[in-house]
């Protein structure tokens, strides 16, 4: 409990870091008219904080609906909640489930990506989430023999959706935490713009939504968090963008064996995913893809990451290996700034050439 305390106020903080980077910095030292006051609204929701900022007259009023669209999304996707589907579906015990437009359109993407990314993603990834201790924090080693017998509850193929029905083979889980903030935020910024909304940032847990740039035109700076520590290893300017980062710094254990377990997991194993990488931010223009890709390149690791890259190129990419390293794919390179204290860190472009 005390360390999903720890987690929350780590978050907060982040959140300040992220709105202080996006709305703090590059005054231009003009006097701050009425449409270039950001209207904010901060809230917890899908086991997270978030802070929604937005720009112009009818800010509030648009905020307000976005929130009130991921209390919604919340309600349906939660894997906790028993009136959620995602419930329903996890104990439906192999009958076949109706599901609302949301999460068939969600559990369709997921789908589509869990084989795009060969398995890297899999939300089917729950029962073993749950043997490690993840979903309670009650955080233990499986045994081998334990994790064998639940991989066989494993496998995004086992999944049967047909338009809006679905169908569980009995002890298999769905878990939509790979990709529900970014398919959320998405969702969310789609109402603030149906609303007329031009320039807002949200900040969904760490998953960012960048509608439109800055009120003065110029890009939002986007601190891009140190997973070794505190601060922030650098900034990134982007306009319209969703910037997605997974890491294990985040969520994780120290095992009585001294090793660090994260929370992401590697499907074909069963174990966290540990290919090296520290952290991975994906630049997307869609939030469900960053979120989507941010977990399945953490599994994938840096190698085939940057082969998915190469074979696909409808995204940038920026990977923090463990030794200190980063690699940023040659779209973003000159978006991104090192910050003056981590300018020592070895910076590569992947290019595509
Ligand atoms: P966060 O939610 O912390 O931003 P991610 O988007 O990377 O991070 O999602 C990690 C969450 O997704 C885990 O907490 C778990 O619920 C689920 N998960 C873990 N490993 C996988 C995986 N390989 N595929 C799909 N979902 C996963
Ligand atoms: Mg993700």
């Amino acid at each position: 409990m005390l360390k999903r305390h720890i987690y929350k106020i780590l978050l907060i903080l982040c959140c300040l870091c992220l709105s202080s980077c996006g709305f703090g910095s590059g005054s231009s030292g003009q006097a701050d008219t009425e449409a270039d006051q950001a209207r904010k609204r901060e809230f917890f929701a899908m086991d997270t904080y978030m802070t929604f900022a937005a720009y112009g007259a009818e800010a509030d009023k648009a905020l307000q609906a976005a929130e009130e669209e991921i209390h919604k999304l919340e309600g349906e996707w939660s894997v906790t909640d028993e009136n959620s589907e995602i419930y329903k579906i996890n104990h439906s015990q192999g009958e076949p489930v109706t599901l609302s437009q949301d999460t068939a359109r969600i559990l369709d993407f997921t789908l589509e990506m869990a084989r795009q990314t060969g398995g890297a993603l899999d939300p089917t990834i729950y029962p073993i989430m749950t043997a490690w201790g993840f979903t309670t924090d009650e955080n233990r080693i499986p045994s081998r023999e334990e994790i064998a017998a639940l991989l066989k509850n494993v496998g995004y193929e086992q999944v049967v959706l047909n338009g809006n029905q679905i169908r569980l083979p009995a002890g298999v889980e769905l878990d939509l935490g790979a990709v529900g903030k970014g398919y959320a935020g998405d969702l969310a910024a789609e109402i603030l713009k149906d609303q007329g909304i031009t320039s807002a940032l949200l900040d969904i847990g760490g998953t960012i939504q960048a509608i439109g740039s800055r009120p003065d035109g110029t890009d939002w700076r986007l601190g891009i968090r140190n997973p070794f520590g505190e601060g922030q290893v650098g900034v990134l300017s982007v306009s319209d963008r969703a910037v997605v980062t997974s890491g294990d710094y985040e969520r994780y254990f120290v095992g009585d064996d001294g090793q660090v377990y994260g929370h992401i997991i590697d499907p074909s194993t069963g174990y966290p995913a540990d290919t090296g990488l520290a952290s991975v931010t994906i630049i997307a223009e869609e939030g469900k893809v960053g979120d989507a890709l941010s977990t399945a390149m953490f599994v994938k690791g840096p190698d085939q990451a940057e082969e998915y890259w190469r074979n696909h190129r409808d995204f940038d990419m920026l990977m923090i290996t463990g030794d200190g390293q980063i690699w940023i794919t040659e779209g973003v390179r000159d978006s991104f700034t090192l910050n003056d204290s981590f300018a020592n860190m070895e910076l590569h472009v992947i290019t595509f050439s």
